[in-house]
């Protein structure tokens, strides 16, 4: 038993975010939009395109993780609310294909990502669970060829429901062959997404920390790294 009261069970099951976690998204996300605005010969006149997209996006996937937007209509909207912006009056629903496509390419892997996967195969089911769309994430994952390290991946645009909220929590485990929730570990890099839902959904969580962050007060990840390859000396502890 630890200072918490509960065993120490070992994990047989791993549930794994993908973007910045597994994958580099940022990486991802600035190739798939610099080619998009090539492909529309756009001009960036001292704006800083990448920035602003940034900033739209954050704010629309919020909306989607509270429900307020469809992702189907965020695809689209999140560039009907860049060219509002920018001042430019572009076919929103035509660059958001041209995006996808790049975007689906764009299967940059986190450094020592495959390396762990590869470590851990053997000894935990592992189960990729996204917020994102079907498309792109299937694609990027096959073009890593990461695709045998997983028994399924739980991807929110086809479950219908995003993290934090429990019910796509409860679809990985089923993916995962069930196991009993303290022998699952959720691993993720949103304190919002992957810890908040993972904690309260009553999973053991390890929070993969980018640079220099403040845990608020209510979220307490059961394990904290500053990089991925640092999860098989994690998973050891409770060997
Ligand atoms: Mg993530």
């Amino acid at each position: 038993m630890n200072k918490g009261g509960r065993s120490l069970t070992r994990y047989r099951a791993l549930l794994l975010d993908a973007d910045g976690t597994i994958f580099d998204y940022d990486r991802g996300e600035e190739f798939a939009l610099e080619k998009t605005l090539q492909d529309f010969s756009f001009e960036g006149e001292g704006v800083d395109l990448l920035t602003l997209y940034r900033r739209i996006n954050k704010k629309i996937w919020k909306e989607f993780e509270q429900g307020s937007i469809k992702a189907g209509e965020l695809k689209i909207e999140r560039f009907r609310r860049f060219s509002a912006e920018l001042g430019i009056d572009f076919d929103p629903e035509k660059f958001s294909n041209i995006y996808l496509d790049h975007l689906a390419q764009a299967a940059f892997m986190l450094p020592g990502a495959r390396e762990v996967l590869e470590g851990l195969k053997d000894d935990y089911t592992m189960v990729l669970l996204t917020n994102g769309l079907s498309g792109v994430q299937r694609s990027r994952v096959r073009l890593a060829g990461v695709g045998e390290y997983f028994r399924e991946l739980v991807i929110s645009e086809e479950v219908g429901e995003a993290k934090p909220a429990p019910g796509i929590f409860a679809r990985a485990l089923k993916a995962a062959g069930n196991p009993a929730l303290e022998e699952a570990l959720m691993v993720g890099d949103s304190l919002e997404s992957d810890i908040l839902g993972g904690s309260r959904f009553g999973l053991d969580t390890c929070w993969l920390r980018g640079g220099e962050r403040e845990i608020p007060e209510e979220l307490s990840p059961t394990y904290i790294i500053d990089e991925i390859s640092q999860l098989p000396a994690v998973l050891e502890g409770r060997g």
